[in-house]
């Protein structure tokens, strides 16, 4: 198959700073949208995957699942975008479509495995995908998402895998006017998961390790702040919550938490991958008909419904505009938890 070349940054190692690189991109096929990117959002998983934290990166690694931009150009057969349509692509770019989980809209749990938009496997290219820290992709029109040109763009590109991260659990598990919701964490995904719940009609409460973090937590909505080394303030929010949402992306004690869901209550890993330590009691879980659960991104059709949503009642993310060629200060600052709340790549500083 026909490739093109484009600029792109990315990691050569994964102790390796990120570095301005070429890449191939597939012609475009028949049913494919060339897109412009504009913006790239930097998420925590690009962190992990230029660093090789999960295992299993291919270098060169570029990163970006977080991607607004214009089409430039379609394919013969491509029926739902045009030149010029303001879009974006998340976390996925393929699917198997034939699955279970495919044919219910849920290609996140595609059964044969979904196509990273980067490093997964490309099935036209015999290689790695790229992400978003590119001036370009192309991609699959059914893995395209439209985003509502009332919302500004660049904070909208967060939406693509912060936004709809969070949003997919609180859909799932019928979050409502009402309900108590409580997000561990103030980063990217934990302040989507605050002005999505509020957004829904819940009360949010936010736990976080950081006490400078609260006058922010209540102008981005939350009703109550909680500081989770605060062993008295734990205890003060005891049995509440029917719903958690952990964002923390390290290993840490679950335990403390589940203690603060109500009965029948569920408490939503979508941050950390692996074992937990310190391990978790059933005790509380058995006696309180409590669930311990995990969630990753969303479907095609849901991440469509979150930016919608968005759109409607204008949410989008908090974010700081950085260039491509900031990246690795971007990323030691990310580690530090040191970004309000989410750094978004201005595309321009690639291109010049
Ligand atoms: P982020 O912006 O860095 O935010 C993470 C927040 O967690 C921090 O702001 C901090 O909040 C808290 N935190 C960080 N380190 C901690 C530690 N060691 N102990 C306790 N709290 C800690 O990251 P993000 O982009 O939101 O991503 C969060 C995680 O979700 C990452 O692991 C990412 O890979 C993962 N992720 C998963 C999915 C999925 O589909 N499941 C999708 C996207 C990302 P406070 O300062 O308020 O405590
Ligand atoms: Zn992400």
């Amino acid at each position: 198959m026909n490739t093109i070349q484009v600029k792109a940054f990315g990691a050569a190692s994964s102790d390796a700073d990120l570095a301005q690189m070429e890449i191939p991109r597939r012609a475009v096929t028949a049913t494919d949208v060339e897109i412009d990117i504009l913006y790239c959002g930097v998420c925590h998983s690009d962190l992990h995957t230029a660093r090789n934290d999960w295992g299993g990166s291919v270098y060169p690694a570029v990163p970006g699942h977080e991607i607004v931009g214009r089409v430039t150009s379609v394919g013969a057969d491509v029926t739902k975008f045009s030149v010029g349509d303001l879009v974006g692509v998340g976390c996925i770019v393929d699917s198997c479509k034939t699955c279970s989980s495919c044919q219910q809209d849920l290609e996140q749990y595609c059964l044969n495995g979904f196509t990273g938009t980067y490093n997964g496997k490309d099935k036209h290219l015999d290689m790695q995908t790229f992400g978003g820290y590119s001036e370009k992709v192309i991609v699959s029109q059914d893995f395209v998402l439209r985003v509502p040109e009332n919302l500004d763009a660049a904070a909208a590109a967060p939406l693509l895998c912060a936004g709809i991260t969070t949003w997919s659990p609180l859909r799932h598990w019928n979050v409502k006017e009402g309900t108590k919701v409580a997000v561990v964490g103030l980063g990217g995904l934990g302040h989507m998961a605050i002005k999505l719940a509020k957004g829904l009609g819940a009360s949010v409460t936010l736990f976080s390790r950081t006490p400078g973090k609260s006058e922010d937590a209540k102008a981005l909505g939350a009703d109550e702040i909680i500081i989770s080394t605060d062993d008295a303030q734990m205890q003060s929010v005891k049995g509440k919550f029917d719903l958690i949402i952990d964002t923390v992306p390290y290993v840490h004690d679950v335990n403390p938490y589940v203690a603060t869901l109500n009965i029948s209550g569920t408490l939503v890993l979508v941050g950390y991958l692996g074992g937990l330590e310190p391990i978790l009691n059933t005790v509380p879980m058995i006696l309180g008909r409590k669930s311990v659960a995990g969630s990753v991104i969303g479907g095609i059709a849901e991440t469509q419904e979150m930016l919608d949503f968005c759109g409607k009642h204008n949410i989008v993310s908090d974010i700081e505009m950085i260039d491509m060629q900031n990246i690795n200060t971007a990323y030691e600052r990310m580690l530090k938890s040191d970004v309000k709340y989410r750094f978004v790549i201005d595309m321009a500083s690639l291109k010049k």
